[in-house]
């Protein structure tokens, strides 16, 4: 019974991945700056017996480990980037843990030290012979911002896999059957000419034509479909009131069910921002979409995999202190917060009085998957995705709640539970040709045909003032 000597690995490894997991959640690092993280599972992984390469192509913190040979050539994806400014102690209640500080808000911690375990104990059962092909680790830096993976299969690191496993923390014990929104990171730049202010007749505000651009893009809201959604920030005023300033950005990220929304969305925006710089007399320099695309397409016959694993583990073990961590997190919320924050994680209304959900939802009733990513490998390679729970039902992601719980026991707990179904999930597809082929067949039907937003030579880097 190989998978359960698979799964008694992921048992004797998990005070290390306990550990991995929480080291992660003490040094949070933001995209494209995971050194910490990304090592620390380069040297676990290289030490495990897999061979590793960190830094790809303009990554300097992605990592790919192998180990095996020869089909199926299985990838489990891993991600390690923490939240700006979400600092939290792993208590229930909001304390900062570091003024300023980073913080684990969507349990990325969680998200990659999984994966590393459920890979770590995969190259085991391969070394002892029970199971032939490939397992890779891929190390995806980025996800905050839409670019890691994006890069990766531009740039071939996918090549050959015959599908992609993934899983993300939340509240809920279900795998996703429906796809999730498209979105896309895009910074518009302006250049005016500088003055000082009591001469300000003779510069050329950049920054007006920023906040232009944006009031332009809230008008155009409503006449777009209704399930477009547009978020902005703005970088690069950041002089004194008393100089008009010359450089100014407007970094937008847009949403939608599909990708063709937003292919229709953004020429619009971009006219937006053509027309705030007229008015401003200031120029439009460069509009540079950062990263993201496409929405992600979910295999289901990887989703009932996940299921039947999930309910072979019987659900996550968690303990009476992680049941009362989460009381005391949910008996802050008001009830209608709860239900929505439930919602939101596609929980069945039976599951809402409960605090923490240790029960599998085979299926749920959404139609969109609010979690985006760079979700674009799931157009070119079979794709599965998975939730555990690592919070308490009610609880939304990019959160002090989540934050707090993924640092502390629930977050384990669901952790090695995505771990072990991860590890199963992989060990059916060596050891079950039938299996692979169904897998593989879902996905050739769908009939997809890919379109990057990234150009060839786009250069993934962090959003900069130019
Ligand atoms: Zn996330």
């Amino acid at each position: 019974m190989s998978k359960k000597k698979i799964w008694e690995n992921i048992d004797r490894n998990s005070q290390m991945l306990t550990k991995m997991a929480r080291d992660i959640w003490e040094n949070p690092e933001v995209s494209l700056e995971e050194v910490y993280a990304s090592n620390l599972q380069a040297k676990v992984l290289e030490d495990a017996g897999l061979k590793v390469t960190l830094g790809l192509n303009g990554l300097p913190t992605a990592l790919i480990a192998e180990y095996g040979n020869g089909k199926p050539v299985i990838g489990v994806l891993g991600e390690y980037d923490a939240l700006e400014s979400l600092s939290q102690d792993s208590i229930p209640e909001r304390k900062v843990r570091e003024e300023g500080g980073h913080g684990h808000g969507c349990g990325h911690n969680l998200l990659g030290t999984a994966g590393v375990g459920a890979v770590i104990a995969i190259k085991e059962a391969i070394e002892r012979g029970e199971i032939h092909g490939t397992i890779r680790y891929y190390g995806c830096p980025a996800e905050e911002e839409l670019i890691g993976k994006l890069f990766m299969l531009r740039d071939g690191y996918f090549d050959n896999c015959d599908a992609l496993l993934y899983w993300h923390p939340s509240s809920n014990n279900t795998p996703w059957r429906v796809p999730c929104l498209a979105s896309t990171s895009i910074v518009f730049s302006f250049k005016g000419l500088t003055a000082h202010a009591p001469q300000a007749h003779l510069g050329r505000s950049a920054l007006d034509a920023v906040e232009l651009m944006n009031v332009g893009a809230n008008y155009l809201r409503e006449h777009l479909p209704r399930e477009v959604m547009l978020h902005y920030s703005i970088l690069g005023n950041g002089i004194a009131p008393n100089t008009v300033p010359d450089r100014c950005q407007s970094w937008y990220m847009m949403r939608a069910p599909k990708r063709s929304y937003l292919d229709e969305a953004f020429p619009r925006l971009v006219d937006v921002a053509k027309g705030a710089a007229m008015m401003t007399g200031t120029t439009l320099e460069n509009v540079e979409v950062l990263g993201g695309g496409n929405d992600m397409v979910m295999n289901q016959t990887l989703a009932d995999l996940f299921v039947k694993n999930m309910n072979e583990l019987n659900g996550p073990s968690f303990t009476d202190e992680d049941y009362a961590f989460a009381k005391k997190i949910t008996d802050q919320f008001i009830p209608e917060y709860k239900t929505m924050g439930a919602q939101a994680f596609q929980i069945p209304p039976e599951y809402y009085d409960k605090d923490l959900l240790d029960k599998i939802v085979p299926v749920s009733d959404a139609k969109v998957l609010p979690i985006s990513g760079d979700a674009d490998p799931s157009w070119v390679y079979p794709f599965g995705a998975f939730y555990c729970a690592t919070w308490p039902i009610g609880v939304f992601t990019h959160t002090w709640q989540a934050t707090a719980c993924t640092g502390s026991g629930i977050g384990m707990h669901g952790m090695l539970f995505a771990s072990k179904t991860l590890a199963g999930a992989c060990y059916e597809l060596m050891t079950d040709d039938d299996l692979m082929q169904m897998v593989k067949k879902e996905f050739k039907d769908l009939d997809l045909h890919y379109k990057a937003n990234i150009r060839a030579d786009s250069v993934p880097h962090k959003v900069k003032l130019r």
